[in-house]
């Protein structure tokens, strides 16, 4: 039996291991089927399709947009997406550059804080990726700062700490349709973000649909199963498409494992075959 895994991160955001690495990881953990989900970038599935060719690994396009869905951070996932799209990759920019501008933000507040880090470190531990808070929050362990990754972001990065600084973000409505012109499917990312309350989230993918929202992600590592059954309903309800997968990062949440999450993920072929039959469809409809 195949698994499947629709939500992996790598080093082109804030994953630790390389395409390759992770294809290789995801081929042992018996994934047949993955779409790579860096932030804000595609730069690393040419990379994963290369190393997908050595195994029997199909690799679906992917991205996860960051975006704001009424004054709060919301992702959004792009699958079979042409990336090779100028219009997209001009968006894509856009995101990483307000990346690029937040961090020396972050630390000058930091500084304030007399917590000193540069740049530079900050920069060397993102490499080639989409830099981002974790980037931070590493350097932040690294320096003896905060003895976690979990505590760099409660004491300091996350909304509402000492050194948050707002990032310039898209309405959801905008990077919807950026995937949706480039021929994707946009899934709601980790729906209990968005809302607590079922139906409060139900509002919220009623509003998006009408916005072009195809997808909900209803399979987590981070949902009960009674989440699971509950996002199948309101899925079901709203005549949404199902998605899934682990949110893998590697290194950065160490447990979270490919393909299985903390071990009770399992995303069925029939959601699969679902989100293909829609992005066929996009495809068909788009000029
Ligand atoms: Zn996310
Ligand atoms: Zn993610």
């Amino acid at each position: 039996m195949r698994r499947i895994d629709l939500h992996l991160h790598s080093t082109y955001s804030d994953g630790s291991l390389s395409p390759t690495d992770l294809v290789k990881l995801a081929h042992h953990a018996q994934v047949g089927v993955l779409s790579l989900t860096d932030h804000d970038t595609t730069d690393g599935i040419t990379e994963a399709s290369e190393a997908a060719s050595s195994y029997d690994i199909e690799v679906i396009p992917g991205v996860e947009v960051s975006s704001l869905y009424r004054g709060k951070e919301t992702h959004i996932l792009g699958y079979f997406v042409n990336h090779e799209n100028p219009q997209f990759q001009q968006h894509l920019t856009f995101l990483r550059q307000s990346r690029h501008e937040r961090i020396p933000k972050i630390i000058d507040k930091l500084k304030s804080l007399g917590v000193t880090i540069s740049y530079e470190d900050v920069k060397a531990v993102a490499g080639r990726g989409s830099i981002g808070r974790p980037h931070v929050a590493r350097v932040l362990l690294k320096k003896h700062y905060v003895p976690t990754i979990e505590q760099a972001f409660s004491r300091y990065l996350k909304e509402g700490s000492t050194a948050y600084v707002a990032r310039q973000l898209p309405d959801a409505q905008e990077a919807i349709r950026w995937i949706r012109d480039a021929g994707g499917v946009a899934s709601l990312a980790h729906p209990s973000w968005v809302r607590n309350s079922l139906s409060e989230l139900q509002v919220a993918c009623q509003e998006l649909k009408t916005l072009g929202l195809q997808a909900i992600e209803v399979y987590y590592s981070a949902h009960s199963s009674r989440q699971t059954s509950e996002y199948l309903n309101l899925a079901h309800r709203l005549d949404l498409v199902v998605t899934g997968g682990s949110d893998f990062h590697g290194s950065t949440r160490p447990d979270i494992d490919v393909g299985i999450g903390k071990g009770n993920l399992k995303i069925p072929e029939q959601a699969l075959e679902q989100l293909r039959t829609c992005a066929a469809g996009n495809q068909k409809a788009s000029p």
